[in-house]
């Protein structure tokens, strides 16, 4: 799991072996690589419209497609630390 600074919210990455869809991590922490990229749909607002965020994680920073709706799309960024979230 890790904060998405486009989205404000947590998006949630599972990886190893159960049910739903599974990521590759490299296993560290601080610096997650995450694979294949992550694409999160959900809806927003009063009005429920949706929010698409498509990113990819590699080495500790976010970079986020331009087919996010939000406005760091095309933009890479640090992974926030979560306890500064
Ligand atoms: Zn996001």
């Amino acid at each position: 799991m890790f904060w998405c600074p486009g989205c404000d919210a947590p998006h949630v990455v599972r990886h190893g072996s159960g049910a739903g869809p599974r990521w590759g991590w490299n296993g560290d922490a601080e610096k997650p690589t995450f694979t294949p990229s992550i694409l999160v749909r959900f809806p927003w607002g009063p009005e429920q419209k949706e929010r698409v965020c498509h990113s990819f994680v590699t080495n500790g920073k976010i970079r986020f497609l331009s087919d996010c709706t939000h406005e760091l799309a095309g933009q890479t960024v640090d992974i926030p630390n979560w306890e500064e979230s």
